[in-house]
């Protein structure tokens, strides 16, 4: 994510929309699943009994009336005994919910929408859960006061739809916590004249009775956050850079900034690709809408969205973070710096390549901002509290903690260290811990005191 908000927004903001509360469902004993997947930073979020292993979800948007209606069917695997599980769903109507084409009885309670089982489900069984739903969709507020989900644009221009962290359950039920990846497809019906953009490869396009279809494939595992069903009035552009698929989607509003910077992907890809290893996906592209009032881009897995043209610094970000929190994802939030700081370190590597300050440069620039300045306001891999997740140091500290890496192990462990990373941990997940031990394991340092003062130390270092 970028956000360019982040420098003004106050960490005071607390508003939380609708019936999402700050207090977990009570969890009944026996065979449930667990309410939240058990992340201390977002405890509502997911659950610990089952794994999606794909969604299928299908979609009617009428941007007019801003009313969605919609099918989702879960593929779902049981991680324990289950006699009912949790799925995230804020908001919305829920019509019928049948697991293996049975009717089951559900309730709400807060963003949860709870699911009784007749039968216990074994672990280890595999079961498909369908739910009917539909209403008007709401983003959520998050606790730094920025709002993710799905977001309407007005005068019927379509939705940006974004899910970090927890937006994806405005719009589809889910195991909403990056622990949990599936592969997916997206069917959108629209009014003709609108295109619906999801994740992956458009694999067909129809348009009948004034009304388009868009149905998208994501054949790798995705966290629910990188999902999106970004709807509007695009300008459609596709192209091959290689064997890779481009689509982008822009707002004619836009088209004139973003065209420039869209023309560098296939370059970024592929200096990406060279530091970084292979493209981890199958498609690629971009969603640029036009309501600078958002004010974040998020990395949406194979297409970032943005909400106006980006720069090329954002286009290069969101392109790292391909590599870095899609493909290896986090299990837990407060490792959001691995998402955050190498984005931001790719930015530098981008800079310093065309002709802009070293790495180095950018690490004393930053050093010498003083002990009260935010970037020391807490050590980025450990915000303690949501309100943080996307604050300066999970950004800029966590991209000098690199900087601090690469200098004290050399620049070939230090790029051995990043594509035996995303090599290892492609397509799954990865903790600062495993980071921490890969990076000693490569450089065969001991690296304890280095993360120590740049990972988990509060306050600004006593030396750079
Ligand atoms: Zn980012």
């Amino acid at each position: 994510m970028t956000n360019r908000l982040f420098l003004t927004t106050a960490a005071t903001v607390l508003a939380v929309s609708g019936l999402i509360g700050a207090a977990a469902p009570a969890t009944p004993v026996g065979t449930k699943g667990a309410a939240g997947a058990g992340d201390p930073l977002l405890p509502l979020s997911g659950d610990g009994g089952l794994h999606v292993r794909h969604y299928a979800l299908t979609l009617a948007y009428q941007p007019k009336a801003q009313h969605l209606d919609a099918t989702a069917v879960l593929s779902a695997t049981a991680t324990q005994d289950l006699s009912g599980f949790d799925l995230d769903l804020a908001g919305l109507d829920v019509r019928r919910v049948t697991v293996d084409g049975a009717v089951v009885p559900f309730s709400r309670v807060g963003q949860k929408l709870q699911i009784s089982l007749a039968d216990t489900v074994a672990d280890g069984a595999d079961f498909t859960v369908t739910v009917d739903y539909g209403g008007t969709p709401h983003p959520i507020i998050d606790a730094d006061g920025t709002s993710d989900g799905w977001t309407a644009l007005p005068g019927a221009r379509g939705a940006f739809v974004a899910g970090e962290p927890q937006g994806a359950m405005t719009w589809f039920p889910c195991n909403g916590h990056p622990v949990d990846k599936s592969t997916y497809d997206v069917t959108v019906t629209v009014p003709q004249g609108y295109t619906a953009v999801s994740n992956g490869v458009l694999r067909t396009q129809h348009t009948a009775a004034g009304r388009s279809t868009f149905s998208w494939h994501e054949s790798a595992p995705m966290a629910a956050y990188l999902a999106t069903a970004s709807v509007g009035r695009f300008d459609v552009r596709q192209y091959w850079t290689g064997r890779l698929p481009v689509y982008t989607a822009v707002d004619p509003a836009e088209k004139n900034d973003a065209d420039e910077v869209l023309d560098q992907l296939p370059a970024v890809i592929a200096w990406e690709s060279s530091l970084f290893g292979p493209y981890p996906f199958d498609a690629a592209g971009a969603i640029v809408m036009h309501d600078k009032t958002i004010g974040y881009a998020l990395e949406t897995q194979t297409r970032p969205l943005y909400d106006e043209a980006p720069d090329l610094d954002t286009l290069v970000h969101e392109t790292a973070h391909q590599w870095f929190g899609d493909s290896v994802t986090i299990s837990r939030w407060r490792d959001i710096w691995l998402n955050e700081g190498f984005a931001t370190y790719a930015e530098w590597m981008w800079d310093a390549a065309h002709g802009g300050a070293t790495p180095h440069a950018r690490l004393a620039q930053l050093y010498a901002r003083p002990a009260a300045d935010q970037l020391w306001a807490y050590p980025p891999a450990d915000p303690g509290q949501l309100s943080r997740l996307f604050g300066v140091p999970s950004y800029a500290r966590g991209a000098m903690a690199l900087q601090e890496l690469r200098e004290a192990v050399g620049d070939q462990a230090f790029f051995a260290v990043l594509r035996q990373w995303t090599a290892a941990h492609r397509h799954g997940h990865g903790t600062t811990a495993q980071f921490e031990a890969l990076s000693a394991a490569v450089s065969g340092k001991n690296l304890d005191a280095l993360f120590a003062t740049w990972l988990y130390s509060a306050g600004k270092p006593t030396k750079m």
